[in-house]
């Protein structure tokens, strides 16, 4: 068998949608899993819809995902260049082999008269379709006269080349997820393969140059399904083996009614791109998944599951992209649209960050702690992402998780301070303090030792002393262990804190 080679084919026309970086995942999983290659093409033929940076982005998002190409644009392979746009000249030869086949035709209608041809259907509550059934009566090669054609041709008129649908046929195909799929060819329409302005369609240069460049399987996605039946008869009107053709199931919205948009992303709350996006043109920015600090590994790792899942019995969650080469089959791709779930990215992204090292996460909470101006060292800074690290999903958590560690509170949650300080507290908070004087060893398990132990012996609850400390070391009723809380910022501020919760709450 020859050796198996995929390609992620995107367009240049805005910034990859989390549905493409799904797509290039699988593609990459597949080639991986199969010792094949990962190939990047850039399909940029439609010069008016090409937008600038787009496939830098493109390009910056495969490498943060650590999804790398084995060929693509600035890697060449033996069988680039990698953008279409760098193909163009090669085309026009496979156009004239299809007109010379008899596959294609020339079509010189204009853009006036198709919209009149479909206000005239639509009028008449019709679809107009141009193929078989009207193409004898439109203005093109197989009505035309031979004559006719060439004048045309000679008069520079311009024209597009259609192909050729063909007529009454079953059409059987095959895909590697769907399974078979059989069409009437009749319904068929006959696209434009290559359009005036000299350059080919996406369907001429995709078949071509998926041919050109080895690729064995095509797997993309479901909104490229009806399409299939064209592409597989340009393999055959070429002669050309057909490649295998895999579409992924869509991504449904998190309500699971339709498809998840460009557009849905923050307006529901949560990015739909692997990476901020500014848009060049109104300088609008769109959030991304890297910039809302989420780990690559816990993109892919959520993404992986967006239509594919181990198989049955397996209750398997967390897989390391290596882990997922290993596992990943096209057999075990659903059909059925795939709910994207932004609660469970979260959940894979606390996992994903749990996993890293305390060190490492220190260091970039140092930075944002730098940003304040709050100056700490390292290891102290590591003692406390170690206390909070397993409440924080982002590193971006971590500030509201820890603050008190680093700032005294400037004022207190009024309904904790309603519920926690009493009349009786100012007092009890005043033998804390001395308590805290006179504690020597100030470490976690002695002052918890010694607080306790005062408690017990003055025989009240322990929440009239618990509560009003909490209070007056963080601001409000949270945070972790107050005894660490007291023992990490020392005795000074720890008293310091109590001074000041007593004068503010009177
Ligand atoms: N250029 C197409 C896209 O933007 C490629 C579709 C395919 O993979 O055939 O997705």
């Amino acid at each position: 068998m020859s050796k198996v080679r995929v390609r992620f084919a995107p367009s240049p026309t805005g910034p990859l949608h989390i549905g493409g970086v799904r797509t290039a995942l699988f593609n990459y999983l597949f080639a991986k899993k199969n010792d094949g290659d990962f190939v990047l093409r850039i399909e940029d033929t439609d010069q008016t819809r090409y937008v600038e940076g787009a496939e830098d982005y493109i390009i910056e998002t495969l490498n943060w995902c650590n999804i790398p190409f084995d060929e693509g644009p600035e890697k060449e392979g033996n069988v680039g260049p990698y953008r279409q746009s760098e193909r163009k000249d090669l085309y026009t030869a496979y156009a004239d082999n299809l007109l010379a086949s008899g596959n294609a035709y020339y079509a010189f209608d204009t853009p006036d008269e198709l919209t009149a041809h479909r206000k005239d259907h639509e009028a008449k509550g019709k679809t107009f379709i141009y193929n078989w059934h009207n193409r004898l009566k439109l203005s093109n090669s197989l009505a035309l006269s031979e004559e006719e054609v060439q004048k045309k041709l000679a008069n520079n008129e311009p024209y597009v080349i259609r192909f050729k649908s063909p007529q009454d046929e079953a059409l059987k195909m095959q895909d590697e997820i769907r399974g078979e799929i059989d069409i009437d060819t009749n319904i068929l329409d006959d696209k434009v393969l290559f359009k005036s302005d000299g350059m080919p369609t996406y369907h001429l240069a995709n078949i071509v140059d998926d041919h050109l460049m080895k690729i064995t399987h095509v797997i993309r996605g479901e909104e490229w399904l009806p399409s299939m039946p064209l592409h597989v008869l340009l393999y055959k009107a070429f002669g050309w083996e057909t490649p295998k053709f895999a579409h992924l199931p869509l991504i449904l919205k998190p309500t699971g009614k339709g498809k998840l948009s460009k557009r849905d992303g923050d307006k529901m709350g949560f990015p739909v791109f692997p990476l901020e996006w500014k848009d060049p043109k109104t300088s609008d920015i769109a959030s991304g998944y890297r910039e809302e600090g989420y780990v690559p590994e816990a993109v892919m790792n959520m993404l992986a599951f967006l239509g594919w899942n181990e198989g049955e019995g397996s209750e398997k969650e967390i897989y390391s992209l290596d882990e997922l080469i290993k596992a990943f089959s096209l057999e075990h791709v659903s059909k059925g649209g795939a709910k994207f779930d932004p609660e469970k990215t979260k959940w894979f992204q606390h996992h994903y960050l749990q996993e890293e090292e305390n060190l490492d996460l220190a260091k970039r909470y140092l930075q944002i702690l730098a940003e304040k101006n709050i100056e700490a060292s390292l290891p102290y800074v590591e003692e406390v992402v170690k206390t909070i690290k397993e409440r924080a999903t982002f590193v971006n958590d971590f500030w509201e998780l820890s603050s008190f560690y680093f700032v005294a509170p400037e004022s207190f949650e009024k309904k904790a301070a309603k519920k926690a300080w009493k009349e009786q507290t100012p007092e009890i908070m005043e033998n804390i303090k001395i308590l805290l004087q006179g504690t020597e060893d100030f470490s976690q398990e002695t002052l918890q030792e010694n607080v306790k132990k005062w408690i017990t012996d003055q025989e009240i609850g322990f929440g009239k002393v618990m509560q009003p400390l909490r209070l007056a070391m963080v601001g409000e009723m949270k945070g972790p262990d107050l005894f660490h809380i007291i023992s990490s910022i020392g005795k000074e501020n720890a008293i310091q804190r109590i001074d000041f919760a007593i004068a503010e709450l009177r």
